[in-house]
């Protein structure tokens, strides 16, 4: 069984609508794939609704945005109930955070030569409900500013590139309670890519563990090389946290990482499952009533 938990649509960051992701994810032979947007449960009813023309099993997810310490980190929520109020409201702050930052990096993009037009911008987040660095890229790119998001991110977007703004993310805690507090399953999403490792050390990811806080965190991951994916692995098995395999496919936006090239094994899938149906979360499904 091939299974890849963390992927994005055009509700996020990524370019294939709902129900195109899933086709693909057909034709990349998954049996399972959970639609993990950023901040948002929107595109996952149209993600569900596709899986059985297609023959694929669709997981409800989110990729939630938390910092510690000022650093941000990603949050993976596996079938969190969409309409808890906690969670949703702490989401809706995070879109706006997401948006609020938009007009300080079109100004700072302007300073430094590279004016973007509010109606390119805008054709770039499409059905987007907030905007993310991606589509800024993908804004320059059209423009002829840089040549792919991999130029706009080391050079101008970066964390510490001359046009990012910071932006609100929910503070680490709070997010994993929030998403487990929704029924959910709180895996942290590449906890150690782009040189993240002084920031989520052993030490945190233990205290995080030991309250019962975290559940999982994702080892194979593009970001991750061979050393840090062992050395993660090692550290999941200690902790008896559960240790996830993904693509984070982004369809055209990233194109290094397609379907399935990283994947989870069932019997963590099987936990996955059962720690959801404890919590009275809803890992399938569309509309109102769980499945
Ligand atoms: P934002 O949500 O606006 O903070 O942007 C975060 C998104 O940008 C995530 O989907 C990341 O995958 C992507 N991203 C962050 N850093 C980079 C990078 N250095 N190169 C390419 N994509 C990146
Ligand atoms: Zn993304
Ligand atoms: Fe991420
Ligand atoms: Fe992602």
């Amino acid at each position: 069984m091939r299974i890849d938990l963390h992927t994005h649509s055009s509700v996020s960051d990524g370019t294939d609508s709902p129900a195109e992701l899933v086709v693909a994810a057909a034709a990349a032979g998954l049996d399972v794939v959970a639609l993990s947007d950023h901040d948002t449960f929107d595109g996952l009813d149209e993600a569900v609704a596709a899986g059985p023309r297609v023959g694929v099993r669709v997981l409800r997810a989110l990729e939630m945005s938390a910092q510690h310490q000022w650093d941000s980190v990603h949050v993976l929520g596996y079938g969190c109930r969409a309409d808890d109020p906690a969670l949703a409201a702490e989401l809706a702050r995070v879109r706006e955070g997401r948006n609020g930052r938009v007009p300080a990096m079109l100004a700072n993009l302007a300073r430094y030569g590279m004016p973007v037009p509010p109606e390119v911008l805008e054709r770039q987040v499409g059905a987007s409900p907030s905007v993310g660095r991606p589509h800024i890229a993908d804004a320059m790119i059209e423009l002829g500013y840089v040549a792919d998001r991999t130029e706009a991110f080391d050079t101008w977007l970066a964390d510490d590139r001359p046009i990012f703004v910071g932006r609100y993310a929910a503070p680490l805690r709070r997010a994993l309670e929030l998403i487990q507090g929704a029924g959910g399953v709180a895996i942290i999403a590449h906890p150690w890519g782009r040189g993240r490792r002084e920031q989520l050390p052993p030490s945190l990811l233990e205290s995080l563990a030991d309250a019962g806080r975290l559940d999982g965190i994702e080892v194979d991951h593009q970001d991750h090389d061979a050393a840090i994916r062992t050395d993660l692995r090692t550290l999941a098995d200690r902790l008896g946290l559960l240790a996830t395999g993904s693509s984070d496919y982004h369809g055209l936006g990233k194109t290094d990482h397609g379907l399935g090239c990283n994947t989870t094994g069932e019997e963590v899938l099987a936990q996955i499952e059962a720690r959801v149906a404890e919590r009275g979360g809803r890992l399938t499904g569309t509309g109102a009533a769980s499945v």
